[in-house]
């Protein structure tokens, strides 16, 4: 039996958590949030680094790294060695030392293999970089979403402030270019478009009306019987 799914890209605070929860929601698809994966491999190694009081190697790290995803009624809960880190994840320290872990091949090897179980399971609505173009190559339907550079740091400042983060809008600016940038030019599985990708640009578009345009292509999809 083959399942549907639906892969989400694109650059730093496009929406992709978002949308892709209300579609999952919507179409009773499982949500998958693959950044949450690299998010907490990032965890892990500032643990262990705490621990040992130096910096280490991914490598090292990642021969400790014991992942659990659980989905329940709430979405997707991230564990390490059982503990529940879900709430952990979403710090600047953490996004930053995330992507610079993600640009290493042993991790995301790890990381490749954990993700491609869950389409082959489930239907799936997954987010990431890498969706479209290497963990689900042939995804029923695969949309880069993107918003311009200010209005992607807007919305990740109002976020990071409701949950007590004092960085400024700048600073969020900055660090959310470098993470694009970043992303974009590693060597391995780099943030890029997949050919056959839909672009979405929500910059003046609401969040129901992104909702609404992919659901949109996802029904031409099906009716035009393209469903793989
Ligand atoms: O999407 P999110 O911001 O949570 O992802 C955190 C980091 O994980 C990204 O900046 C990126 O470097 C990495 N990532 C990736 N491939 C994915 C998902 C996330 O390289 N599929």
């Amino acid at each position: 039996m083959s399942y549907y799914s639906i892969a989400i890209d694109g650059p730093v605070a496009a929406g992709k958590t978002t949308q892709a929860k209300a579609l999952a929601s919507r179409l009773g698809f499982v949500y998958v949030d693959t950044g949450a994966m690299y998010r907490a491999f990032a965890v892990h190694k500032l643990w262990l680094e705490k621990e040992i009081g130096e910096e280490i190697e991914v490598e090292r790290a990642l021969r400790t790294f014991d992942l659990d995803i659980v989905q329940d009624e709430n979405g997707q809960h991230i564990l390490i060695w059982g503990k529940d880190v879900t709430s952990q994840l979403r710090t600047p320290e953490v996004s930053m030392v995330a992507s610079k872990a993600s640009a290493h091949s042993a991790v995301r090897e790890a990381l490749l293999k954990i993700q491609q179980v869950m389409p082959s399971m489930n239907n799936v609505v997954m987010e990431g970089r890498d969706i479209g173009t290497v963990v689900i190559p042939n995804a029923t339907l695969k949309v880069f979403l993107t918003a311009k550079a200010e209005v992607r740091a807007q919305r990740r400042w109002k976020e990071q402030c409701s949950h007590g983060v004092t960085d400024s809008y700048e600073q969020t600016l900055a660090l959310l270019q470098k993470r694009d940038y970043d992303d974009s030019h590693r060597e391995i599985a780099p943030l890029e478009q997949a050919e056959d990708a839909v672009l979405v640009d929500c910059t003046e578009m609401t969040i129901q009306e992104t909702t609404n345009v992919i659901l949109a292509l996802w029904n031409s999809k099906a009716k035009r019987g393209g469903m793989n």
